[in-house]
Formats: C-alpha cells, sequence, structure tokens
C-alpha cells in the first residue's frame, strides 16, 4: 500500500482547529477528518436514549447498539451517520459538544472510535482534528500541531459565531462553558487532552485565520513537501 501522510491538530475546545484543518485539507487534497463530531455523534445517541453521558452502565449497555459512519460529500464535507440516519446538523450544539466531553472521558467509548479514526489515515492523506490525535490515535502522524488560544479570545470568537447565525449567548456563559469543557478534557484519566512532546505549539491568540493557515502550511511543506 502506497505511503499516506497524516497531519495531526490538537487542542482546545474553540482554539480554531476544524476551521483551519479544512481549509488547509482542501488545499492540499487531503481528507478531513473532525473526530470530535464522532464524539458528538455518542453523545447525541445516549442523549435520544436517555441515558446520562456520566453513567458508564448505561453508555456500556447501548454502546453496541450504535453503528457510526463517515461519509464525504461531494464537496468534500464530513457526514455523521448515526444508525443510518444523517445527524451531522443535530450534533453542533453547545449542549451536545458538553455531553460529548463527558461521555468521551469513558475508555469504552474511545476503544470503540480508535479504529474507526486509524482507519482513515491507513487510506487516505488526512488532516485530523481533536484532542488524542498526536498522542493516541495517530502517534506517528507526520506533522502535530497543537492549536491553541486564551479561553477569552476563544470565548469572543465563539461569541462571533453564535452572532452570525443569530443567536444570544452571554459572554460570560459561553466563557464559563469554555472553561469547564477544557478542564473536563484535560483532567480525564484516559487520552487526556495535552501537549506532545513532539508537537509544534502555536498561539493563536493574537493571529488571523490566514496567519494561522499560513504558518501551518510552512511547517507541512517543511516537513513533507508539496
Ligand atoms: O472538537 P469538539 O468540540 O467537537 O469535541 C467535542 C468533545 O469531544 C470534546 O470536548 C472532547 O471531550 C471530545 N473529543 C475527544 N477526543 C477527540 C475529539 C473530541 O475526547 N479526539
Amino acid at each position: 500500500m502506497a505511503k499516506t501522510y497524516s497531519i495531526a491538530i490538537d487542542g482546545p475546545a474553540g482554539a480554531g482547529k476544524s476551521t483551519i484543518a479544512r481549509s488547509l485539507a482542501k488545499e492540499l487534497g487531503y481528507y478531513y477528518l473532525d473526530t470530535g463530531a464522532i464524539y458528538r455523534t455518542v453523545a447525541y445517541f445516549m442523549d435520544i436514549l436517555g441515558v446520562s453521558p456520566k453513567d458508564i452502565d448505561g453508555v456500556q449497555r447501548y454502546i453496541d447498539e450504535l453503528t457510526i459512519e463517515i461519509r464525504y460529500d461531494e464537496e468534500g464535507a464530513q457526514h455523521m451517520i448515526m444508525n443510518g440516519m444523517d445527524v451531522t446538523d443535530d450534533i453542533r450544539s453547545q449542549e451536545i459538544g458538553q455531553k460529548a466531553s463527558l461521555v468521551s472521558a469513558h475508555a469504552v467509548v474511545r476503544d470503540v472510535l480508535l479504529d474507526m479514526q486509524r482507519d482513515v489515515a491507513k487510506a487516505h492523506n488526512v488532516i485530523m482534528d481533536g484532542r488524542d490525535i498526536g498522542s493516541v490515535v495517530l502517534p506517528k502522524a507526520d506533522v502535530k500541531i497543537f492549536l491553541t488560544a486564551s479561553a477569552e479570545v476563544r470565548a469572543n470568537r465563539r461569541m462571533e459565531e453564535l452572532k452570525a447565525k443569530g443567536q444570544k449567548a452571554s459572554f460570560n456563559a459561553v466563557l464559563k462553558e469554555i472553561q469547564q469543557r477544557d478542564y473536563q478534557d484535560t483532567h480525564r484519566d484516559v487520552a487526556p487532552l495535552k501537549m506532545c512532546r513532539d508537537s509544534i505549539k502555536l498561539d493563536t491568540s493574537d493571529m488571523t485565520l490566514e496567519q494561522v493557515v499560513e504558518s501551518i502550511r510552512k511547517i507541512v511543506l517543511e516537513k513533507i513537501g508539496s
């Protein structure tokens, strides 16, 4: 099988990983895998069943009844298919993000999803974003980036996104949600969010989207070539 290249982008919620990864993947002709969407799909499934994301027994009992499929449309956009149903839009709420953070702390969930993620990287050149891509999913990734920004900057960006969608929220509530998710994601026992020794850290607090994409493009060209 021909060598495939993989780029891992990890970092906290709201650091801009998905926007940047999507844009770069398009430019390089790589697949883009948003792994957070997979955890969100699990959270959404448990939510529909009325299982609390903290209820390890409930999650364990029902996880085998869930089939997740990842599909790409003609534009290259990732779709999440939950037991045959396209739930791509349903999983994007703050509430499901928060529940995904809780459900993803269970080892049983992470184990089930591991091969699904690795299979994409085996078959395609890929940019994958998440929390444990460089550390667990693809420890041999060709490029590892740790993308971060201050919680306040991330909350501001989130406020802008909500505004663009015509939704209202208080800055303090958004900031608190981000801080809580940071805490949960960095303090769990299994695959916590942390920077790997061989990751390149980019703090995007004072950078524009274009500057971040340009920086990562340079790093990728240095490591992989065109
Ligand atoms: O990236 P996103 O905010 O959509 O992810 C939702 C949640 O899924 C995160 O807060 C995190 O707890 C979990 N997640 C994870 N590992 C990944 C990707 C996401 O634990 N690789």
